[in-house]
């Protein structure tokens, strides 16, 4: 192989790379050794802000094609044929745990997809359930403060939990996957993702449908018990990061298939629950999955700090003949994620070459930090100009939203929003098999186990009553399990 020299940063060819350079043999270190400062300057500065959620993370890139004709649904330019094709940027991720915690956490999964079209990039940025634990970004920051550590202790507190998921019943839903065992996938090639949010499609006659996006785990899913999970935490941390890695290093390529649920406006206002609640999902029976295409896995980055940790994916990310809905949580993360980004990697983050798009970029926004593509060189940064012929090309408005709404209200009126516990118990019931409803049922006793303190009693209490109100015989095989007599 040709040898490569050692270089600066700045290029120049450095002599010597470990022993500094020093007066006599036994030194004090020279400060004209620019390359012992350089080194060790850089190496301070090697992390990044660590993502307060979803920090802990595995990526891919692969393939999306197009097996089906949703022309009359969407006028994207990636689906205008069956067979097209581009590329995709895939990182799976935990939530709650920090960068360097374990895989097998009982904890939703990221599952977060970009889509380089040509018409800019698409990002379907959701998780490995459908659901979600609250339905307002107002609550985000404080039910995410409870699934990180407690502010005194730096302990993971069950008590603090266990707490506001008993205070905010909306969470019931996501609370019963989360402690199934899908709450503990068998790595992340073995698990569906789902935009989990409602979002939309917009035809050529500018007609727009409500879409669920849901990404069907080709490996078939599986998931780890308990037990299982809790060992891996030990002998594997990086279980899931191990798995995805090795099978795309010896060609074994997963792969999911996109479907889409598709609701009518007309639907939507008949819908026996609000369609745009991220609590709850459509049942197949009335909205069947429709097929889309098949996504595949086949490369590894080179380098997994700049193209996974430096990954940016924001659900703001649609094309035209994509949009978005009025879901209260989706609204809330169109501004949180590109804010989030903003601060780990700067207003230029979407320069950086993994987030970058493969169609030109045209606009005024100019200058900040980092900003390594030439900064559209001498072209103006104003508009209206007399120079650049940069238009804002109104064929790609939307058609408005028609929604029933007063504009300033705060509170749900939708028909059955408090209904917490209809979904949850239809999973329990009717989806779970006998052994999956065990388990469910010995993770949620070994989880509020945990649950400690002088308000003990009345969390318990107040969390059986949702178990209570989804499934009676679910409530107390929990107490039963628990040892706790209900308080009149
Ligand atoms: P279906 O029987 O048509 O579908 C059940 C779905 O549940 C399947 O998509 C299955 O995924 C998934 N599933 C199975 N076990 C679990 C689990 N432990 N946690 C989460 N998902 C699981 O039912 P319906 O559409 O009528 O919905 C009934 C209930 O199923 C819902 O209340 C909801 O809790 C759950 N569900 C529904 C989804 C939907 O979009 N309708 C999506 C996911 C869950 P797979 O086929 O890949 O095995």
């Amino acid at each position: 192989m040709k040898k490569k020299k050692l270089t600066t940063a700045s290029g120049r060819p450095y002599f010597e790379n470990e022993d500094s350079m020093t007066v006599g043999p036994r030194g004090p270190i020279l400060l004209q050794d620019y390359y012992v400062q350089e080194k060790l300057a850089h190496f301070n500065r090697e992390r990044i802000p660590e993502r307060i959620v979803h920090a802990k993370g595995t990526g891919a890139f692969g393939t999306f094609k197009v097996t089906n004709n949703i022309t009359k649904y969407t006028k994207a330019k990636l689906f205008n044929k069956v067979g097209n094709k581009c590329r995709v940027f895939v990182r799976f991720s935990t939530v709650g745990g920090e960068k360097g915690s374990a895989d097998t956490e009982r904890d939703p999964r990221g599952f977060a997809v970009k889509l380089y079209t040509e018409e800019g990039n698409w990002d379907l940025v959701g998780n490995n359930t459908p659901v979600f634990f609250i339905k307002d970004p107002k609550k985000f920051p404080d039910f995410i403060h409870t699934q990180k550590r407690d502010p005194k202790t730096n302990l993971k507190s069950p008590t603090m939990m266990w707490d506001y998921w008993s205070l905010n019943p909306e969470s019931l839903h996501q609370v019963m996957i989360l402690f199934s065992d899908r709450g503990t996938p068998d790595g992340y090639r073995r698990m569906n993702g789902y935009g989990s949010h409602t979002f939309s499609m917009i035809n050529k006659k500018n007609k727009r449908v409500w879409v669920k996006y849901h990404f069907k785990t080709v490996q078939g899913n599986k998931t780890l018990t308990g037990a299982q999970a809790e060992e891996l935490k030990g002998k594997d941390p990086d279980y899931a990061q191990r798995d995805l890695v090795e099978a795309i290093t010896k060609k074994d390529f997963p792969k999911w298939a996109l479907k889409i649920q598709v609701m009518t406006d007309e639907q939507s206002k008949k819908f026996r629950w609000n369609p745009f609640d991220v609590t709850k999902v459509w049942p197949h029976n009335e909205y069947p999955l429709i097929d889309v295409g098949v996504m595949e896995l086949n490369e590894i980055p080179a380098n997994y700090f700049a193209d996974v940790e430096q990954a940016a994916f924001a659900p703001a990310h649609v094309v035209d003949g994509i949009g978005l809905s009025p879901d209260k949580m989706l609204q809330g993360r169109i501004f949180a994620y590109p804010d989030a980004h903003r601060y780990r990697l700067g207003a230029n983050y979407e320069q950086i070459p993994v987030n970058r798009p493969i169609c030109p970029v045209h606009n005024h926004q100019r200058d900040g930090m980092m900003n390594t593509d030439g900064n559209s060189g001498d072209s103006p940064n104003y508009f209206p100009n007399s120079f650049d012929n940069i238009e804002a090309d109104k064929n790609y408005k939307e058609p408005a939203m028609k929604l029933d709404s007063d504009f300033a209200d705060t509170y749900d009126r939708n028909e059955n929003d408090d209904d917490y516990y209809t979904q949850p118990g239809d999973l329990f019931r009717k989806v779970m098999t006998d052994s999956e409803r065990q388990n469910t049922i010995s993770n949620i006793v070994g989880g509020m186990s945990g649950i400690s303190g002088s308000k003990r009693d009345e969390i318990i209490q107040r969390q059986l009553s949702h178990f209570f109100k989804a499934d009676k015989e679910l409530a107390l095989s929990v107490a039963k399990g628990l040892d706790f007599k209900f308080k009149k």
